[in-house]
């Protein structure tokens, strides 16, 4: 298996849960790529029903459900509040047929209906909201997720099905009966053997194809979506709003942020996923002014990234794409690759149990329709913090303090996290460098604190616990941090500053 984003790591779990023999090689880290990088949302996505997408939106509205069930601690109900405007070019009526669909699709769920509000109740539900304009608005549900937590679930529930993991070993080529590998920790190559090659290598499978000898035209169009992210929003309730180019501007509430998105914009990426540009910033800022009341100012942007979809090739604008994942099998010296294209981060589950009993002629429905991701099982502790990043393993990272009252310190005043929580990660969660531990692995909507001292403490902790003998030097790891932050984001102090600025001169004028 090729890549450990959320297909990867669904379609290898999948495989070893039903006894196949299963190798996941990824070449930078888990959920390094658009996994990381999506809106977090587990929704069936009531914007596919407009381009006609029924079946995507059924299948992705049981996946919810399943999910909600399996994955408590990691998905979350989501109150959404959509505004309906004057000019939004969308009629109240196809809102409300929009969600009456939603929910019949949805079939039996546990999520409460949804209802038509007045003017008033939804300024009063979401302070802030833009009432200029303003007709009604529809409160409906979904879910909500934290994607990266999301992959390595799959992934840590995979490697207990018996998969075997390496992350850094990037696929370089074919040979008769395998691939050749590249250790990136070591620089070393090497050969290995395998029968079926499965290329979930997300935005870069067309690169994966090349390498691999196959010279026919690209199968995927890709697409970039940029997020940012505002100070936290008191309150549960989300906005999804539909803008005057009939693209959906959401903004959710998450712990330490709130996350605003996304864009939706042909891409051609030429190496690994980016940092959003100062057109999507810019984009985000102005429709974020037409669904608030006020456009955040650029400092209130506190952080920001932009992921890549692998749409199948086709015409039109890239919103209008079907995102319905499938696979396509070419020949390739000594078998065969099948190759992963589109997808939602919503159906990876159903999207692996097909592919795999398509590949391998497994019959009969997949365990994982009823087992609960890690985590997923036991009581619910709502009111613990920790319940709702590890769920029911959270017995993992207390009996960590029962030998030592230091892990249940927080590692920093600036994010939640405990010692106990780091060193569990280094333990038992494939975290090699130490850009893994802070960025993946400690996952923050914010991303991680940058401070010198915390960033130095943390890296203490690192030495003492990491697996490998990788990032000894402390500034060196402590500067792969930051540019790896700034390789996500960004350089967000230079657009603050030029933003500002036009603003500030845009005021005199
Ligand atoms: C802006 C945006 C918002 C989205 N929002 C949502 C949402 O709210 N809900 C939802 O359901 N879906 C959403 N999606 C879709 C979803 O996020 C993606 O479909 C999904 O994350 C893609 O997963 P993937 O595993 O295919 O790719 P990736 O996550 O990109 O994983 C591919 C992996 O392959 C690795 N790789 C690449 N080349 C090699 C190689 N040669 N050898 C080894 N490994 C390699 C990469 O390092 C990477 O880790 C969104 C997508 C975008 C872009």
């Amino acid at each position: 298996m090729i890549g450990a984003g959320i297909q990867g790591a669904a379609l290898a779990r999948e495989a070893a849960v039903r006894g196949l023999s299963t190798l996941l090689l990824e070449s930078r880290d888990i959920a390094a790529g658009t996994s990381s990088r999506s809106s977090r949302l587990v929704h069936g996505g009531l914007r596919y029903l407009r381009n006609g997408h029924f079946a995507l939106v059924k299948e992705a509205l049981h996946e919810r459900e399943r999910l909600l069930r399996l994955a408590p601690h990691l998905v979350r109900a989501l109150p959404m509040l959509m505004p309906f405007y004057r000019d939004s070019g969308v009629a109240r009526w196809q809102m409300r047929l929009g969600t009456w669909m939603y929910s019949r699709l949805a079939g039996r769920s546990t999520l409460p209906r949804s209802r038509l509000l007045s003017t008033t109740a939804a300024a009063q539900a979401f302070p802030g909201l833009r009432t200029t304009g303003l007709k009604s608005a529809l409160e409906f549900y979904d879910a909500r997720t934290q994607d990266a937590r999301l992959t390595l679930a799959n992934v840590v529930a995979a490697v207990e099905a018996g998969c075997t993991l390496v992350n850094h070993a990037e696929v370089v080529g074919v040979h008769d009966g395998g691939v050749q590998v590249l250790d990136r920790v070591s620089d070393v190559e090497v050969a290995i053997q395998g029968k079926v090659i499965l290329n979930a290598a997300g935005a870069a499978v067309d690169a994966v194809r090349r390498r691999c000898g196959i010279e026919a035209e690209n199968l995927v169009r890709l697409s970039r979506g940029s997020h940012v992210v505002l100070p936290p929003r008191a309150g549960e309730l989300a906005l999804a709003a539909f803008l005057p180019d009939e693209r959906i501007q959401f903004v959710i509430p998450h712990d330490g942020g709130t996350l605003c998105g996304t864009t939706d914009v042909d891409d051609d990426l030429a190496g690994d996923e980016s940092a959003p540009p100062v057109a999507d910033l810019d984009y985000l800022r102005e429709a974020l002014g037409y669904v608030l009341e006020q456009k955040p100012e650029p400092s209130d942007v506190k952080f920001a990234y932009a992921g890549w979809r692998a749409l199948p090739r086709g015409k039109g604008p890239p919103g209008s794409l079907n995102r319905e994942a499938f696979i396509v099998a070419e020949q390739v010296p000594g078998g065969e690759l099948h190759t992963v294209v589109g997808g939602k981060l919503t159906t990876h589950r159903s999207f692996a149990e097909r592919t795999i009993a398509k590949v391998f002629g497994t019959v009969g429905p997949s365990p994982t329709r009823t087992q609960a991701l890690p985590g997923g099982a036991g009581p619910r502790e709502v009111d613990d913090p920790l319940w709702w990043r590890h769920g029911s393993r959270v017995g993992q990272i207390r009996s960590l303090v029962v030998d030592d009252m230091q892990m249940a310190e927080q590692l920093c005043m600036h994010r939640p996290f405990v010692i106990g929580e780091l060193v569990h990660a280094l333990r038992n969660l494939a975290a090699v460098t130490f850009a893994d531990l802070m960025l993946r692995r400690l996952v923050h909507v914010l991303g991680p604190c940058l401070q010198d001292g915390c960033l130095r403490r943390a890296h203490g902790w690192f030495v003492r616990e990491r697996q490998w003998p990788v990032d000894d030097d402390c500034d060196v790891a402590v500067a792969s941090v930051r540019d790896g932050t700034r390789a996500v984001s960004g350089d967000l102090d230079a657009w603050r500053k030029a933003s500002s600025s036009e603003s500030n001169e845009q005021e005199q004028a």
